[in-house]
């Protein structure tokens, strides 16, 4: 084959290399060359040179070892283009055989000799001839004998001679390790990591510091930092008498690098190479603007520095690099905030299931809830409360929840529903409480009855076993499983604090109580973007007067129950509003259909019927006659607004003395009035007439004055497509996605979960809709909204607070159409932050 100038290149400081036509590790040795660091000298092949390879054609042997002299120990390395996409394992010690053996002897000794030899025996033997590991089971470990055996045992096998030319046996290597990279399973394993169908590979051709022989030799990798912590401290591990990362695998042998009270070191044992060492990584991170891991050998003493990797790291530790590495200059604040994956940080704000721990998965579900907990089986909401009070742990088990097991979720340390997906109730309040949760998991059993579950494998759980819920991934798993906390630590809030000086969309969090508000507030959300008021009439004594109000006959009943209610609605404002302290509160006036507040079984009816001093039979026809085939399309939102007034009356009064209490204490309040579900015109002019007239009369009675802004949430095609006659009587128009992917699809939010994966396995959806905006339909919808808003109302503020509010892709989207804020749930802020501010770089 005719091999460009290229294809095959030295690497010196001019060479012309690049990761994208001889990878990653090449152009990494590159610029450690550049930086005179004592690299041993390598050749780089590109990913042509190798594609021919696999392909058969096979380059000149000179040219590949020529540039190394005389019969010199090789190593063969993979440089593919994202280091990520990983490649076929090195191969060390190319170019050994009996005549190097007998030289090598003289050098460093024949026991050193041996071994090495006897290393690339084994490895020849097993990746590259491909022969059963098997054949060398009984080779002992005495390497001048073992060396005999393995010999032996590869000429029985292949019933050829151990091959002695050094370039049959480099052409081999080189074949074999093009021939990997390939193969179907290697091609399917990098596609997962991300990489392109056609993604190239380049290999990496250098002398070899031997790290084995007479005075101090040795291998091992040195880092600057931690990389689950990112904390600084040198940390790695050194093997005398070692090669290639051996000293990692090798347990209790290996040297510490510093100092330390555990045991030996390298810092003891050879001062100079581990100052050497840390300079040399030291400069690299400076140079190469990233913290890097060094591949060292020690031969006799001398340092060389075969390899830079990118230190491995976990979300923690990425923050804390990032910051630390623009805190000495060394990258820019843009650069750091880059470099972070904003979902990563859900790794950060959650405990998480130990990655080193292993996972008895019982069953999969939707991943609706990020973080991980372990606790007993409960089947009710009641019984989770129970166990809070034992101080147990529990794990809260719904067929689906409904606002009724709210308080049972907040007991919990996690939940776990059959049915329901992204947006379904447990989904919504398990992320807005910071609560890990499986939702749709319909490949388990639900007995909740025999209060058993029965998982695919057979498996039977009662209450009070022990499982772990991972929110993060969907996977119920058996029995207490390792966590790890989860740190926001210093770092983060100085990663936080540049976010939000470069961004420019506001970030918001939904958030109905004073503990979420408060979560808002560390998290600095600028504001609350949706408040559901619904979430607070589930106090045990709100509930009874709700019921009451619900069940009034007469209007003088229900506005005796109103009366009980606008208190506790006040307070609830009030102290929303102190906790924001003059931020923006954006509350949503009732939305669901009133059979929510209702029980649902016998047990219940009977509470409410003695509560309420009515005979069962009464209660039992109400909550049926109360109850819809399709309630998310019934008789729920303005529709409420319109049909029982009253309520919204209520509401409304309770924020404006809410306001008019918290602006005597703190900065004025400008409360945020939200009609949801709107979808005529005329359905806003009746609310908002009502609501400016119990403003007046508040202002009439109080003798004070307020602001406050009325606006719509555009939740429903119809008040998309009719935004323009709708945004000239309001402030705002907010977005909410769940309900308006729900009926832009047709699609119920609490039902899809059954299918919904099998749509997404099958192609039919590219996602879940309900968890990534559906851009082409639902997009279009928002678009056409904002903007037939705008044209006819300049000033009317738009926002989205759906749930994808605190998705990357949502908020690049709703940054391009020019919308003023996002929200999303508390825990999601700080993703949301990051998120925009990237797209603020
Ligand atoms: C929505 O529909 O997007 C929304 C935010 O409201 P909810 O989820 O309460 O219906
Ligand atoms: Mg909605």
């Amino acid at each position: 084959m005719q091999q460009g100038d290229k294809d095959i290149t030295l690497i010196t400081p001019t060479a012309p290399i690049t990761a994208k036509t001889h990878g990653g590790r090449a152009k990494c040795l590159q610029r450690l060359v550049r930086l005179d660091l004592p690299v041993p000298r390598t050749i780089a092949l590109s990913f042509d040179a190798v594609h021919s390879i696999a392909a058969g054609e096979l380059p000149d042997m000179n040219a590949i070892l020529e540039p190394f002299g005389d019969a010199p120990l090789l190593c063969v390395r993979p440089s593919s283009e994202d280091p990520d996409w990983g490649g076929p394992g090195a191969i060390l010690n190319i170019g050994m055989n009996d005549a190097r053996y007998v030289e090598l002897s003289d050098q460093i000794g024949k026991v050193a000799a041996a071994e090495i030899y006897l290393r690339f025996v084994q490895s020849y033997a097993i990746h590259v001839a491909r022969l059963d590991p098997d054949i060398l089971d009984d080779v002992v470990e005495e390497p001048t004998e073992g060396l005999g055996q393995a010999l032996r045992a590869y000429e029985e096998e292949t019933e050829e001679e151990f091959p002695q030319d050094p370039a049959v046996q480099m052409s081999e290597v080189l074949r074999s390790m093009a021939r990997a990279w390939e193969g179907t399973t290697a091609r399917l394993l990098r596609q997962a990591k991300g990489a392109p169908a056609d993604a190239g590979l380049g290999l990496v051709v250098q002398q070899l510091a031997l790290g084995l022989g007479y005075g101090e030799c040795g291998s091992g990798v040195m880092q600057l930092v931690n990389s689950q912590t990112g904390e600084r401290k040198i940390t790695g591990r050194y093997l005398s008498q070692s090669q290639g990362r051996e000293a990692l695998s090798s347990g209790s042998d290996a040297l510490f690098l510093e100092r330390d009270p555990r045991g030996p070191s390298l810092e003891e044992l050879a001062p100079e190479a581990f100052e050497q060492l840390k300079s040399h990584t030291a400069l690299m991170r400076e140079k190469l603007r990233e913290e890097m891991q060094s591949e060292f050998t020690i031969e006799n003493g001398k340092v060389y520095l075969l390899d830079g990797l990118r230190v491995a790291r976990n979300a923690r530790a990425a923050v804390s690099i990032a910051v630390n590495l623009a805190e000495d200059g060394i990258i820019s604040r843009e650069e750091a905030l880059m470099r972070v994956e904003p979902r990563a940080l859900n790794e950060l704000l959650h405990q998480q299931v130990d990655p080193e721990a292993k996972r008895d998965i019982l069953a999969r579900g939707i991943a609706a809830s990020p973080g991980a907990a372990a606790g007993q089986i409960v089947f009710s909401a009641a019984e989770a409360q129970a166990s809070e009070s034992r101080g147990e742990a529990c794990i809260l088990v719904r067929r689906e929840t409904s606002p009724e097991d709210i308080r049972g979720m907040h007991a919990a340390v996690a939940v776990l529903t059959e049915r329901g997906g992204m947006t379904s109730h447990a989904a919504v309040i398990g992320r807005g409480i910071g609560l890990p949760c499986v939702v749709g998991a319909s490949e388990i059993r639900f007995q909740a009855r025999k209060k058993q579950l029965t998982f695919p494998d057979g498996r039977v759980l009662k209450q009070g076993d022990m499982i772990t819920i991972d929110g993060s991934n969907g996977h119920v798993l058996a029995g207490e499983t390792p966590l790890l906390e989860s740190s926001r630590d210093k770092s983060l809030q100085i990663l936080m604090e540049w976010a939000d000086d470069v961004r420019d969309i506001a970030v918001r969090a939904n958030a109905d109580t004073p503990a979420d508000a408060k979560v808002a507030r560390n998290f600095k959300a600028q504001g609350i973007g949706l408040c559901r008021t619904e979430h607070m009439f589930f106090e045990a004594d709100r509930l009874t007067v709700m019921r009451e109000m619900i069940f009034a006959d007469t209007s003088k009943d229900r506005a005796a129950a109103l009366e009980l209610l606008l208190p506790m609605q006040r307070d609830d404002f009030t102290d929303l509003f102190r906790i924001m302290q003059g931020q923006p509160v954006c509350i949503r006036l009732l939305d669901p259909p009133l059979h929510e507040f209702l029980p649902t079984d016998r047990a219940g009816h009977l509470q409410l019927a003695e509560a309420l001093d009515l005979p069962l039979s009464v209660v039992t026809r109400r909550v049926e006659a109360l109850g819809e085939y399709n309630p998310m399309l019934g008789m729920r939102g303005v529709r409420l607004g319109i049909t029982v007034p009253e309520i919204y009356d209520m509401q409304a009064r309770a924020i404006f003395e809410a306001t008019i209490e918290a602006s005597h204490e703190s900065k004025p309040v400008v409360p945020e009035i939200m009609i949801p579900l709107v979808s005529a015109r005329r359905e806003v002019e009746m609310v908002k007439a009502r609501v400016d007239a119990v403003a007046a009369a508040v202002r009439n009675e109080t003798g004070e004055d307020f602001t406050y802004r009325l606006g719509v949430m555009v939740e429903t095609p119809r008040a998309a497509l009719r935004a323009a006659e709708i945004a000239p009587l309001v402030a705002f128009l907010s977005f909410g996605t769940n309900d308006l992917t729900q009926m832009t699809y047709g699609l119920s939010r609490d039902d899809a979960g059954r299918f919904m994966s099998e749509y997404v396995r099958q192609g039919v959806f590219p996602e879940d809709p309900f968890h990534t905006l559906d851009i082409d339909g639902v997009g279009e919808l928002l678009q056409i909204g904002a903007e037939r808003g705008r044209s006819a109302n300049h000033d009317v503020f738009l926002s989205i607070c759906g749930e994808h509010g605190g998705n990357p892709e949502s908020i690049a989207f709703c940054r391009e159409a020019g919308f003023d804020y996002v929200s999303c749930s508390p825990f999601r802020v700080p993703v949301a932050r990051l998120a925009a501010a990237q797209l603020a770089v």
